[in-house]
């Protein structure tokens, strides 16, 4: 459920998000049009030996109107606060500086795991560098190159040392939920609303080594669901907290322990590229997504300012097409009602199996009325289909040659698969594998 987190701490230049881009690896985005995702990250999930875990590049937060000391010192505590593991950067080039120390001793007297890589060790002869760095009292160094990606390996197996033993996904019922949005959109006042409406049984549930608080409600049907905490919603007053990047990787932390992710908007503003980048990493996450336009109280509306609202979300989250729209207000309590019920359906839609008979009735149709493509003189084959998960739900194409397989036709099949069944509210993967 919620999987370990690396964070990687260190004064500027050490080489800490050349470190973090080689340990991140390029992870293909499915979603090519979402500017941003991509783009300076600082937040992105790995595998180590069969391991997985997230990683945080901490000198990513920046914090551009704060003296350098504090910065260093803030990050430090953002990753004490987010990480079961902290990997601690310095350079063998510049040996130990004050900054190293600082950042040491704050690290120091935090009770997490600390490792002390020691980077820029680019070629074996300047391996006697790293001796210095058992000064700062965190035990031995690892030489690491972050550009040669020498020594990563050693630091990761030190760090899944520390990681706890792999928990066996426990299966509830329980749904688990966030809402994500932009500051001011409302998220504080959507969630006491929908709490005023239903009724709490536990507040504060514990069982996160961190200081999120989520909030456990059940629904008038009977339904028990989690609603995530992104910390920085309710206990606000941290100064790292207003910055976008902490709150984009908060977010981000917060969709991984999700079932459905609620993208909040808001009515007066519309969408701004925030709003997509979120969208975009809930949607790669494979998780169940809902947009909820709060503050409809507050537009003037005519026959027609639904549906421009909708042509709107449409054309800016083209990826999205799948998931409900809900128009709401946390002031007038309009819609809220139908939160839950819905959350419910995307859930369930997350999870539905479709049965290898009747899907592949839906492949040969959509073949029938839109032939595969060619390609010099070769045509794609689909021989046959079948679910190989949920969550979201995965299906495997089995074809004659993968490369025939244009991206405009795997499009095609998603949106006959969607017309035939009901996975409104999920994005829903489509493989295509070589027949043996
Ligand atoms: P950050 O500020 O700690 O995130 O550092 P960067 O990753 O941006 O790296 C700072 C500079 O150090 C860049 O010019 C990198 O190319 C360089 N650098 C990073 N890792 C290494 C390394 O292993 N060896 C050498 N020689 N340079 C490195
Ligand atoms: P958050 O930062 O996303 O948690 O946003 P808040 O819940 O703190 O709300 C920001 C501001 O918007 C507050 O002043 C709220 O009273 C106001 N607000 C929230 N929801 C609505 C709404 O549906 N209609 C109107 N008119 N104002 C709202």
């Amino acid at each position: 459920m919620s999987i370990p987190t690396l964070a990687i701490v260190g004064r500027p230049n050490v080489g800490k998000s050349t470190l973090f881009n080689r340990m991140a690896g390029e992870r293909i985005s499915i979603v090519e049009d979402v500017p941003g995702v991509t783009r300076d990250r600082i937040y992105a999930h790995s595998e180590w030996l069969g391991r997985e875990f997230s990683i945080i590049d901490t000198g990513g937060i920046e914090m551009s109107d704060e003296p350098f000391m504090d910065q260093i010192k803030h990050q430090a505590q953002i990753a004490i606060e987010e990480a079961d593991v902290i990997i601690l950067v310095t350079s063998g080039r510049e040996g130990v500086t004050d900054a190293d120390e600082y950042v040491a001793k704050i690290l120091y007297k935090s009770d997490k795991p600390v490792i002390l890589a020691v980077n820029k060790v680019d070629n074996p002869e300047m391996r006697s560098d790293i001796y210095e760095f058992y000064s700062l009292g965190l035990g031995e160094p690892i030489p690491v190159s972050g550009s040669h990606g020498i020594g990563l390996g050693d630091v990761l197996d030190e760090a899944i040392k520390h990681f706890s033993p792999v928990e066996v996904e426990e299966e509830d019922d329980i749904i688990r939920f966030s809402l994500i949005g932009r500051p001011n959109v409302g998220k504080s006042s959507l969630i006491n609303a929908m709490l005023g409406e239903d009724r709490v049984i536990v507040s504060n549930v514990a069982g996160t080594t961190r200081d999120a608080i989520d909030t456990s409600f059940v629904s008038n049907t009977g339904q028990e669901f989690i609603m995530i905490d992104t910390a920085g919603m309710r206990k606000k007053g941290k100064v790292y907290e207003n910055t976008e990047k902490y709150s984009a990787m908060r977010a981000m932390r917060a969709i991984d322990r999700s079932d459905v992710v609620l993208v909040v908007l808001n009515a007066e503003e519309g969408i701004r590229e925030y709003d997509k980048r979120i969208a975009g990493f809930a949607h790669d996450a494979g998780k169940g997504i809902v947009i909820v336009v709060n503050k409809w109280d507050t537009l003037e509306k005519d026959n027609h300012t639904m549906k421009e609202f909708e042509e709107d979300i449409r054309s800016e989250f083209r990826y999205l097409d799948y998931a409900p729209i809900v128009y709401v207000s946390a002031k007038t309590k309009q819609r809220l009602h139908q939160l839950p019920e819905i959350i419910e359906t995307v859930s369930q839609n997350q999870t539905l199996r479709i049965p290898s008979s009747i899907l592949n009735d839906v492949i040969m149709d959509a073949v029938a009325i839109n032939p595969t493509p060619t390609d010099k003189g070769k045509r794609l084959k689909i021989f046959y289909a079948t679910q190989v998960a949920i969550k979201p739900p995965t299906f495997v194409v089995f074809v004659n040659e993968e490369e025939l397989m244009h991206f405009s036709y795997s499009r095609f099949l998603e949106n006959q698969i969607r017309r035939a069944f009901e996975f409104e509210g999920t994005p829903i993967r489509i493989l295509t594998r070589r027949r043996k």
